[in-house]
């Protein structure tokens, strides 16, 4: 299925995001409270001369999780190794990569909370005292050693806080849960990718693709990029509302940034289950999704629009989500 505002990696993003990505803390636009925090806490590590704290941040995919880590690591003058939970399958793995650091280096893990538990244990001393425990033997002649490793810094990300064990948490210094972003800021990130994509685009253009960008970067380069190929075949090649409005529609992306997956969860709620409160398995079955994507990616962005709400009972479509559909709610919702 081809989504203009699907959530997960695309081949082609894999390109943009690189070519896009901001490389210092003054490009990298938006989020202002968690960047003057990390400002803060980059230049009292420099004074001091240690490595900075461990870091985690969470949020929704796309909202610029690993850009800030290979910023943070700029900006600290570090080199970054990067890996991800789910590639760290064994001991041995992470063993691998904390003896290969070096001092002061940053080591992201993106989906941490996708570790195993014995690698999360082998994890604790790391963070905590630089010590590695590795067994070397087997059977009876298996003796532990332990390893002095370098200073380093762990940047972790996740979607969401609440899916790290209680002690994994506790070893971060400092948890900043990024937000999605104002249209005005995605704005200026469409204006700047537009700049360096050579594109032409006028500010309304920008801003109708920012409205239509759900709240986050990567979607509104990814739609830059739609945007772009339809102006240059339609129109003259140049972005403005007009040009960013009709192509946005004929790619099915409303103008709320709704495509029709999102629509589609809407309507399960208000149709087939007539605005009753709906579980999220039920509900994720009525999509053919797993509800893990339900709840990591569809959710987040049509709660913060104010279209549906997270009830003890279930999941219930608000009198939003009755509007954006054009349908008259029943009694009582
Ligand atoms: P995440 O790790 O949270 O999934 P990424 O860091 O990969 O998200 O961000 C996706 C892309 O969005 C980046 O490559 C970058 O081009 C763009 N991006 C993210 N945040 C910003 C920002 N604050 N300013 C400018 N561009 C950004």
């Amino acid at each position: 299925r081809d989504r203009a505002v699907a959530p997960t990696l695309t081949e082609d993003d894999l390109e943009l995001d690189f070519s896009l990505r901001p490389k210092r803390l003054d490009d990298y636009l938006g989020q202002t409270k968690v960047k003057e925090s990390l400002g803060i806490m980059i230049a009292a590590a420099q004074g001091r001369g240690e490595p900075a704290d461990h870091i985690l941040f969470s949020g929704p995919p796309g909202l610029g999780k690993t850009t800030l880590a290979t910023v943070v690591a700029n900006e600290l003058g570090a080199s970054i190794r990067t890996t991800s939970g789910p590639a760290i399958a064994r001991t041995g793995d992470l063993a691998a990569i904390l003896t290969n650091l070096e001092e002061g280096d940053v080591l992201f893990i993106d989906e941490i909370h996708r570790l195993n538990r014995m690698v999360e244990e082998v994890l604790y001393p790391a963070l905590e005292d630089f010590e590695l425990d590795i067994v070397v033997g087997k059977g009876p002649a298996a003796r532990s050693i332990r390893l002095d490793l370098p200073r380093f810094t762990l940047i972790g990300a996740t979607t969401r806080t609440g899916l790290l064990t209680g002690p994994l948490r506790d070893r971060f210094g400092v948890a900043f849960r990024l937000q999605y972003y104002t249209p005005e800021e995605l704005s200026l990130i469409v204006c700047r990718s537009a700049s360096i994509l050579n594109v032409a685009i006028d500010e309304e253009g920008a801003l109708e693709i920012a409205r239509r960008s759900r709240g986050t970067p990567r979607l509104a380069n990814r739609l830059l990029k739609r945007v772009r190929d339809w102006a240059q075949v339609r129109g003259d090649g140049a972005i403005t509302e007009d040009v960013a409005a009709e192509a946005l529609t004929f790619f099915e992306v409303d103008h709320l940034g709704l495509d029709a997956v999102d629509n589609r969860l809407l309507e399960v709620l208000c149709v087939q289950f007539g605005g009753r409160p709906v579980g999220l398995t039920t509900l994720a079955s009525a999509l053919a999704e797993d509800p893990d994507t339900v709840e990591d990616v569809y959710e987040p962005y049509l709660m913060q629009q104010g279209l549906m709400m997270r009830t003890p009972k279930g999941r219930q479509a608000t009198a939003g989500a009755w509007e954006h559909l054009g349908l008259t709610p029943p009694e009582g919702c």
